[in-house]
């Protein structure tokens, strides 16, 4: 194809060790459709998607035909899958190549869904395009909501039935990162016991991502503390909008620090912090409350990798690392607290903050209260005032707030200020996602792109949205499901 769109290859993991991947076209699909297309991204990734017709899209985005400059690979990775060690890779997406900005930024430009590869085990290699087009509105969702997180470019059907459940429209996502390197791709080549290559990883993601440490005396080590700051941050903005990832293994964890990996995921309603979506996840391991203890737990294990890299002396590797990671709590509790305090507009330290947040949550817990709607009732941008916040309890503990509030008297604009650049007044409701997925299913694609639209600004008062303000009034438990 002709270079009309300004792609910008430059392939540098591909040119690394093979142990790392296996070289490998996407199968060519019978009849392929583009659905969606994210032109306000593709603007950022300057690429020009408008002097080429649908056809073309359609084919470039299903991988029939391939961008000039690209190299094809499916990535090697183990992971803990629900804590069990299994060797995984790349079982259905193909690495196209990295895309390099005219601003020189690199982003990984990858087909979901693109058919088998040798790390394909007993699947098809193939999605389906409910669960590509749940994963571009959350993904591009948690990007508006200002979370770091892999991106979605376009979604095409591929023309082939899928058979799951039922037969299945099946379709290719193409997806945005800065890179797809997990804890798992360090999980793998460890497991593989070999130093050069263990370093050639190392050097390889210092320079990629964290290119300040290269210079470091210790680049493990401070890889191991810059990379726990990043999935601090990652996980307190989770807790932020009420985001549950639903499948935190190794695998699904970037070195980047983009939130990757949309299959079995969910926004929180009714405030609960056991919530758990996933229809696997039976003992609740990546329910909403243990998500920071799931991000220490998999930081332990992307230490384990590293130990021979810390320092020649085994056990004093360890010693250095376990110094690290125990300092997680604490770091994690003051960011979760700031966080926490943005929410309710509280600037400066006040012995009683803690307190005063967890009485709210408390509450919230017992009344049942929606997460998002009561931060936007606190912020006066409630639609109707729901019967639960005129009680006595929330009232006194209003005036509680207010107190603490009035002590910062002096800047009362800047408080509200952090309060809506903290509080979404809209987020990618459950049943909402479901019905869009719904109509979508049944070629109706105006609400998919309305909703979108509207999870654009999920910081705006935007007028007309009240119909993706409410909770789901429906009494069935919602379930999510590994993306298939
Ligand atoms: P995930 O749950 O998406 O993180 O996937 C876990 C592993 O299963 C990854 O190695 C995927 O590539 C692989 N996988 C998931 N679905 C399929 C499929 N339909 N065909 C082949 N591999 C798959
Ligand atoms: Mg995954």
């Amino acid at each position: 194809m002709e270079n009309k769109i300004n792609w910008n290859f430059d392939n540098s993991y591909s040119r690394l060790s093979d142990a790392f991947k296996e070289h490998i076209k996407p199968v060519a699909v019978k009849n392929p459709e583009l659905v969606i297309i994210n032109e306000s991204l593709a603007k950022e990734l300057d690429l020009d998607l408008t002097k080429i017709n649908k056809d073309k899209l359609s084919s470039l985005f299903t991988g029939n035909t391939l961008p000039e400059g690209s190299n094809t690979i499916a990535q090697a990775y183990a992971g803990h899958q629900f804590g069990h060690f299994t060797m995984l890779g790349d079982g259905r997406a193909i690495l196209i190549g990295e895309h390099i900005t005219n601003s020189n930024k690199r982003y990984d430009i990858q087909l979901k869904g693109s058919g088998k590869t040798s790390f394909s085990r007993n699947g098809d290699g193939r999605a389906a395009l409910g669960p590509m087009l749940r994963e571009y509105i959350v993904s591009e969702a948690m990007h508006n909501l200002n979370i770091p997180s892999t991106r979605s470019l376009a979604v095409a059907k591929t023309g082939e039935k899928i058979m799951r459940d039922t037969l299945l429209e099946g379709a290719i996502l193409t997806r945005v990162a800065l890179s797809h390197i997990r804890v798992g791709t360090f999980q793998y080549i460890a497991a593989r016991d070999k130093k050069d290559e263990l370093e050639l990883l190392l050097n390889y993601v210092i320079n990629r991502h964290y290119p300040k440490l290269v210079n470091s005396k210790n680049k493990a080590l401070d890889l191991l503390i810059n990379l726990m700051n990043k999935q601090i941050d990652l996980v307190v903005n989770w807790m932020r909008v009420g985001f549950i990832h639903g499948v935190m293994n190794t695998d699904n964890m970037s070195i980047s620090g983009e939130t990757i990996d949309y299959g079995p995921c969910a926004f929180m309603d009714t405030y609960d912090p056991k919530t758990v979506f996933s229809s696997i996840d039976h003992m609740g391991r990546y329910a909403y409350c243990n998500q920071p203890i799931v991000t220490k737990w998999n930081l332990s294990r992307f230490a384990e990798c590293i130990i021979p890299m810390i320092d020649e002396n085994q056990k004093k590797a360890i010693e250095m690392a376990t110094e690290i990671i125990n300092t997680f709590e604490k770091n994690y509790e003051e960011k979760w607290l700031e966080m926490m305090k943005k929410k309710l507009g509280l600037l400066g330290n006040h012995s009683t903050d803690k307190t005063l947040i967890l009485d709210l949550l408390t509450w919230m817990h017992q009344k049942k209260a929606d997460y998002t709607n009561t931060f936007c009732h606190l912020m006066n941008l409630d639609t109707k005032t729901e019967k639960i916040y005129e009680e006595m309890e929330f009232i006194y503990w209003k005036e509680r707030w207010q107190k603490r509030l009035s002590t910062e008297k002096k800047l009362p604009k800047k408080n509200l200020e952090l309060m809506k650049n903290s509080n979404p007044l809209v987020v990618p409701r459950n049943h909402k996602v479901e019905k869009v997925l719904n109509d979508a299913n049944e070629n109706n694609l105006e609400p998919i792109n309305r909703f979108i639209k509207v999870l654009d600004q999920p910081f705006a008062n935007q007028k007309g949205i009240e119909e993706y303000q409410k909770p789901s009034y429906s009494n069935e438990k919602y379930q999510t499901f590994c993306g298939t």
